[in-house]
């Protein structure tokens, strides 16, 4: 018997149409090196395991972690060997150190050979700075799969000029090609959200890598260019870039942040940072 607890951010997945079809867009292979987020009571580690050789989660709530043992393994003795379980904040978790562990997955110049498939159903008050997290560490990421609060979904994927395109939508669309896969409604959990869901998927790809050096230096200029909506860029980047390099980026200083496509952010970044 398990209370789900709020301030972990709780909520149980128990429709099964729902785990089976999440499932199915991961298409887990047998030797994929997978790390689960929040595993709780096992709604996805069990069915992910049967499809796997191995499978670590990262769970931060100590109560649960025998509970989610035992489901485990109950469902096939297997699992005894094939689970391993972190203990502890993924907001901690050094991903680096993962494949310091494992050095049959590091190969060679070009990080690990085999990288990181990452999945969870989040808790929803931490989802941004998880995605953060994990955006800093994309080099060691093949893809994620997450279930997240439906807007934050909507904000993620949004293309420029909608109301929701903004700094989330800029960020992870820079580094990481993002789809929303299909929605979740809230009585597919236990306890039942007050919101709509979605699963996310997100694929780190290279197009901009090699002209972003310094990653803080872009998420301040996005996050600055996005703070006050209705401004121009000449206001809102007034003490980051004068009128002139804004033109030079092949922009207006008249234009608003919700008006620049990705690359427009990319070129700005770099008329700023010419050096980097
Ligand atoms: N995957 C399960 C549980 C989802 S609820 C299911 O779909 O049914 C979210 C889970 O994340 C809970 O198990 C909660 O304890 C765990 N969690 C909350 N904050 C966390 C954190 N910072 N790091 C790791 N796990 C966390």
């Amino acid at each position: 018997m398990h209370y789900a607890k709020k301030r972990f951010g709780q909520n149980f997945l128990v429709d099964t149409d729902v785990i089976n079809r999440i499932v199915d867009c991961i298409q887990p292979q047998a030797d994929d090196v997978m790390i689960e987020i929040g595993p709780g009571l096992g709604a996805m580690t069990k069915p992910l395991l049967a499809r796997l050789n191995q499978l670590n989660v990262i769970e931060l709530d100590r109560d649960i972690i025998p509970k989610l043992k035992k489901i485990c393994i109950f469902a096939d003795q297997e699992n005894m060997r094939k689970l391993i379980v972190n203990e502890g904040d993924v907001l901690k978790f050094d991903f680096g150190r993962f494949f310091d562990e494992h050095p049959e997955l590091t190969s060679g110049e070009n990080g690990p050979e085999k990288k990181l498939r990452i999945v969870g159903n989040l808790p929803y008050n931490i989802s941004t700075p998880v995605l953060f997290t994990l955006l800093k560490q994309r080099h060691l990421i093949q893809d994620m799969h997450f279930m997240l609060q439906k807007e934050v979904v909507d904000r993620i994927v949004a293309e420029p000029k909608n109301k929701l395109y903004g700094r989330l939508s800029v960020m992870l669309q820079t580094f990481c090609q993002a789809q929303s896969l299909f929605e979740v409604p809230p009585y597919a959990f236990e306890p039942a959200p007050k919101v709509n869901s979605a699963i996310l998927r997100l694929q780190p790809d290279d197009r901009f890598e090699h002209q972003i050096h310094d990653f803080s230096a872009y998420e301040k200029l996005v996050r600055q260019a996005f703070s006050q909506r209705r401004k121009t860029l000449r206001n809102t980047l007034k003490n980051l870039c004068s009128a002139e390099l804004i033109e030079q980026s092949g922009l207006s200083p008249k234009q608003r942040a919700e008006e620049l496509s990705v690359a427009d952010f990319v070129n700005l970044y770099r008329s700023i940072y010419p050096s980097s």
